[in-house]
């Protein structure tokens, strides 16, 4: 089994892998260590991460990003429609109830839900992680917003299912952050009534999280998180935007905001100058054909930088007020404040961040871009029976709190309707047992129990669960049902079970008195014993089986269309290259061992090639032509190939019997 913990960023994925050594983090098949979370359809094939990007300024209505901030979603959010859309290039559509995309691929319009996408995504990383480990990935660990919902927990769960992944845990990225921070210090406090506090700061590209642990030895609590879900480094990238579209109404009278191809360039520009900002005090933007033929160019200071962003920096201050206050601490109570996550590479933010914290140093002893992976990954470790790791305990805590709801028992006036049974900050892992006295089957419901604090337009329903075959038992009473209510370690609220326990009377024997006067004595006792199991049936926000199953195989066959048109293009080009390189070398290496007829012969197979390769026929064959034709003329030249080696082998081969001798 393997153990690799990935962080799906909303701008590019980073995946850590567990080996004996230790945890790195892996590159990819261009020697990238984080891979763009795009997706590009195409009328050949899906391109996913490296080769999206490379496609994308092609094809950038069919090229699909955003995975992490719409799986889970509806078309209809105030949310998506508000905000989201306009970061996104391809059409949003329904698909099912939740949001989607409608794309040409393999030459036809085709919807995917977001859950499909990132199934996609994250079977490219997990191909990419197989690679590296050199055996087929299974179970992994994926960090995810702390903010997440239960629906787009299950969304992502769902995602990682479809794509042949085997998710151990969710984990909140900042706890993971939190984690790799823990479990490399080794001075720790020993009295965990003395923790060590830490806050965590991560500003990426989408989003702007902050959680507070208490750290003692071998443990760690998050006391309390706080985020702002809409802020990020493509909110600054947006304001540059805005601005240099502005300029160049009147510079080259152009309309960039009317064009969504020259909005993605200039997105583009603005990114890179907004990093060269980062480290200077003035920046060039060079957009080359940016619209009617306009290479347009400009400048900006960082002064400028940080009026233009102003409206942003000034909510640097509020999570971080939002967190210390929850968690109960004051500036001078925090022991450090590590930041991560690309964005706070910007100068203004960091000041912002420093001047909260006067005095405290501010700490990037973590790598800042691959922190999250780290953490997840150690999360996977310690989860999985593969390596022993060293035992350091999470104590993670649900941001939302969770109620559950019922229908008044008839026969119980008094009875409450609801009741919040996992409070906001309560601890992940969790069991509660509700206790209900009925007449018959029943049924209850989960949901969020203060909707005000979700993502506007998140649906609170959480799940229904019925309780069937209760009666009511022969004293005419009530039966007592208990019922196992589960927030589990990804995060997500179950049901778990239900059965009926009964009051009995049973004989037990007592003893009384000390000493001489110790007896033993037989009595009556009431006690609750578990009678039965009951049947039940929970149904909540995740897809069904057959849909999981549908979607699986579904995605299966499109991933086996990639490969194949991969591996045809791979045998393509090797065949080709055979052609050029043959022919050059039959005039000059292989041209002593080679016989004239011999050489006429395949020369004329080479031409044959060649020309069939430029062919209309050629040009787009199946794998099988391109290796048959390619085996053809290895029957030749494989002969010819070896005598040249062999002829090369026998003076090494005797130069090194004469070293031996
Ligand atoms: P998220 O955490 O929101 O899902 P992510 O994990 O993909 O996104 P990161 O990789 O942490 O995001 O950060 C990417 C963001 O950081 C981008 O907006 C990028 O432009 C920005 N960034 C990276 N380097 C710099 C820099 N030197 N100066 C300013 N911004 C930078
Ligand atoms: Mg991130």
């Amino acid at each position: 089994a393997s153990v690799v913990g990935i962080d799906l960023g909303n701008l590019s994925s980073k995946i850590g892998v567990a080996r004996h050594r230790g945890i790195d983090i892996i590159v990819n098949e261009v020697s990238n260590r984080a891979t763009p979370s795009l997706i590009s359809f195409t009328p050949r094939q899906r391109h996913i991460g490296e080769s999206a990007k490379t496609a994308e300024t092609s094809n950038f209505k069919n090229t699909v990003g955003s995975l992490k901030r719409l799986i889970g979603r509806s078309l209809n959010d105030p949310e998506v429609v508000e905000y989201e859309k306009k970061f996104l290039n391809a059409e949003l559509v329904d698909v099912n109830g939740s949001v989607g995309v409608k794309v040409q691929y393999l030459g036809e319009p085709a919807t995917f839900s977001y859950t499909q996408l990132v199934a996609a995504y994250l079977g490219k990383l997990r191909d990419n992680a197989a690679v590296e480990l050199k055996q087929a990935v299974s179970d992994v660990v994926l960090a995810v917003p702390g903010w997440y919902t239960d629906v787009q927990r299950r969304a992502m769960l769902d995602a990682a299912t479809i794509a042949g992944l085997n998710p151990l845990r969710l984990i909140n990225d900042t706890t993971a952050v939190a984690l790799g921070y823990g479990i490399t210090k080794a001075d720790l406090p020993e009295n965990p009534e003395a923790p060590r506090h830490v806050v965590f700061i991560d500003v990426g590209h989408s989003n702007y999280s902050v959680a507070v642990a208490a750290f003692s030895k071998g443990q760690l609590t998050v006391k309390s998180t706080a985020y702002d879900r809409h802020f990020g480094g493509r909110d600054f990238d947006y304001a540059l935007v805005q601005h240099f579209a502005e300029e160049f109404k009147t510079k080259y009278k152009i309309d960039v905001l009317s064009s969504p191809k020259a909005v993605f360039r200039l997105t583009t520009g603005c990114e890179r100058l907004k990093k060269v900002l980062s480290a200077n005090a003035e920046a060039p933007l060079n957009v080359e054909s940016l619209m009617n033929d306009i290479d347009a160019t400009s400048s900006l200071k960082r002064e400028q930088f940080e009026q233009l962003t102003d409206h942003l920096l000034k909510r640097v201050v509020s999570p971080l007020e939002e967190a210390l206050a929850k968690a109960g601490l004051t500036v001078d109570q925090v022991d450090a404040v590590e930041l991560v996550g690309g964005s706070t590479r910007i100068p203004a933010i960091k000041e912002r961040i420093q001047a909260f914290f006067p005095g405290k140093t501010l700490g990037f002893t973590l790598n800042q871009d691959e922190a999250v992976a780290r953490g997840a990954t150690f999360a996977c470790a310690s989860l999985s029976p593969v390596f022993r790791v060293r035992e350091f305990a999470v104590h993670d805590v649900t941001p939302y709190p969770i109620k559950v709801q019922w229908e008044k028992e008839a026969g119980n006036p008094d009875e409450d309707t609801e009741l919040v049974v996992f409070p906001a900050a309560n601890p992940i892992p969790s069991t509660k047992i509700l206790t209900f006295y009925r007449q018959g089957p029943f049924e209850l419901e989960a949901a969020y129990a203060d909707p005000t604090t979700l993502p506007k337009g998140t649906n609170p329903w959480l799940g229904k669960f019925t309780v069937k075959n209760v009666e009511k038992p022969a004293s005419g009473d009530l039966a007592c049902v208990k019922v196992k209510a589960r927030l589990n370690l990804h995060g997500i609220v179950n049901f778990e079970g239900a059965y009926i326990v009964e009051e009995v009377e049973k004989e037990e024997v007592v003893t009384t008195g000390e000493g001489e006067d110790k007896k033993e004595e037989k009595k009556m006792v009431k006690k609750l014993q578990r009678k039965g199991d009951c049947a039940t049936v929970g149904q909540y926000t995740g897809l069904v089986q057959n849909v999981v199953d549908d979607l699986t195989q579904k995605e299966g066959e499109m991933h086996s269309e990639d490969k194949l048109v991969m591996e045809t293009e791979d045998r393509k080009n090797a065949l080709e290259e055979y052609v050029y390189d043959m022919r050059g070398k039959l005039e000059d290496r292989y041209a002593a061992y080679v016989q004239p007829q011999e050489k006429s012969s395949l020369l004329t197979g080479l031409q044959e090639a060649e020309d069939w390769l430029y062919s209309e026929e050629g040009e787009d064959a199946t794998k099988s032509a391109y290796v048959s034709k390619l085996d053809a003329l290895k029957a030749t030249g494989d002969a010819i190939v070896l005598r040249w080696k062999e002829s090369e082998d026998r003076p090494k081969a005797a130069a090194a019997l004469r070293e031996a001798l």
